[in-house]
Order: structure tokens, then sequence, then C-alpha cells
């Protein structure tokens, strides 16, 4: 089965609204050069989606968001809900990046209640999930992997529009990328897991990203495994021709 490539740019707390024109007006000079077989979306911080959303107007790059509160509305003060992002135009929004799960302590209950949000204002989760240095050292990769995916436990099918991040917590912002025979390993682990709760056929249509230090210089020999369907790319995707790059990659 082949599925659609998908690159995300993942902003984190980087560039603020009035840095992201530059970028925009930059990578709308290279969409036409871009294979557009491949999906491009671009997650900003909360105070950049409008902006955003209004720059990629008229372009088929997705607008995504880092992340959404539990709960549907009501007295969170500093919160964003998914009704809230759905009012900006964002189709896809990221759950369980490492950084939510390290800094915020967020667990597979927050992240099911996340996406349940997210899927009742239609908007698609993209679900991350990875193993630690000294989880992987233990050997324990495909265990933490299995724990992680309990944040789908109750789910008969899989949420709408569902797509996985593999994010090895070791290989993030730190120069060192997953060899690609590790990724696809991992990628193949999770579609193992996938296919327990839902079915070979389904599990084979599920899009599996990688992300930890890709960049320009090593997407290709990630994208050469069939296992892993796009990027998910944080430091990288702050350069638009870096980004590009990974784009014509995965193409
Ligand atoms: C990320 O945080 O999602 C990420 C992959 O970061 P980086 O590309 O900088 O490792």
């Amino acid at each position: 089965m082949t599925r659609a490539r998908l690159v995300i740019g993942n902003w984190k707390m980087n560039l603020a609204p009035s840095a992201t024109d530059r970028f925009l007006a930059a990578l709308r000079d290279e969409l036409a050069s871009l294979p557009s077989a491949v999906g491009v979306g671009l997650a900003p911080a909360f105070p950049a989606l409008e902006r955003v959303g209004r720059g990629l107007s008229g372009t088929p790059v997705l607008l995504g968001a880092q992340d959404v509160h539990a709960e549907k509305d009501g007295a969170y003060t500093g919160e964003v809900s998914a009704t809230m992002l759905r009012d900006l135009a964002v189709v896809f929004c990221l759950v369980g990046h490492s950084e939510r799960r390290r800094y915020r302590r967020e667990t597979e209950a927050d992240f099911t209640k996340k996406m349940d949000r997210l899927v009742e204002a239609g908007i698609s989760p993209v679900y991350c999930v990875g193993e630690t240095l000294e989880e992987r050292e233990a050997g324990r990769t495909e265990e933490v992997l299995s724990r992680q995916l309990t944040a789908f436990d109750g789910a008969a099918t899989p949420p709408p529009g569902l797509v996985l991040a593999y994010e090895p917590v070791w290989a993030i912002g730190t120069g060192r990328a997953a060899t690609p025979q590790m990724a696809a390993g991992a990628h193949r682990a999770l579609r193992s897991g996938l296919a327990a709760r839902w079915g070979d056929g389904t599990a084979r249509g599920l899009r599996i990203l990688y992300g930890g230090s890709m960049t320009a210089g090593n997407a290709a020999a990630l994208f050469a495994e069939d296992e892993i369907d796009g990027g998910l790319v944080g430091g990288a995707s702050l350069d638009s021709k870096g980004l590009a790059a990974i784009v014509r990659a995965a193409g």
C-alpha cells in the first residue's frame, strides 16, 4: 500500500508572529518546485497561528498546532481548546511530544483526552512516541512504544486522520538522528502494535513519520526506508530552504 508522505515542521517556541512573514514568503517561492505528492505542514506556536494561517492561504501547506488542552472549555487559565484551534483553520495537532511528556509530565491518559477533543473538532492528531536513550540501551524500546500506544485503548478504530510520529528522545535536538535501520525497525514495531489493535489493513494505511535531528543531509537515507512515511522536523524546519530540501528528499 502506498501512503502519501508528509513532512511537518514543528517550530516549538521559536518564530514570533512578526518573524514568520519572511519564512512564509521564502517558502512560497519554493512551493512550485516541491513534489506535489508530499504533504507539508507547519506547526507554529499558538500566537503565530492566525498569521501563519493567513500566510498559507491559497497554498497546499497544512496548518497545525503543537498542543491542545484535554478539556472542551472552561476555567483553565492559559490553555487553548480544540474548538479555538478549529476556529483558526488548524487541521492537525501534535499530541504526546516528548517535551510535553518530560516537562509537563503528561501521560497516555492525557493524550487520549486530547485526541478525543481534537477528533470532536475535526482536527487530525499527530501522536508522538519514542524511547529515551536509557530505555533503548536497556532493550526496552518496543515495550515503551507499546505502552505509549495504550493512549488508543478503548478506540475501536483509529482517530480520523491519525498520523504517528516515531521520535526517539535521544535524537531530538541532539544532531544524532536514528539510523534508517533503527528508525525502520521501530516503525515496524509500531505498525505491528497498530495491526494488533485495528487489523493489518488499517495499520498498513496509517502514516508513521520519523522525527529526531532530521536534516537535508540525512533525510534521503531515512526516506529510502519504505516504512518511513515522512518527517516531523524541529530545528531544520526553522529554515525554509532546509525544510524544502527535506520535502524534496521525501518526493
Ligand atoms: C521535534 O522536536 O519534533 C524534533 C524532531 O526536533 P529536531 O528535529 O530538532 O530534533
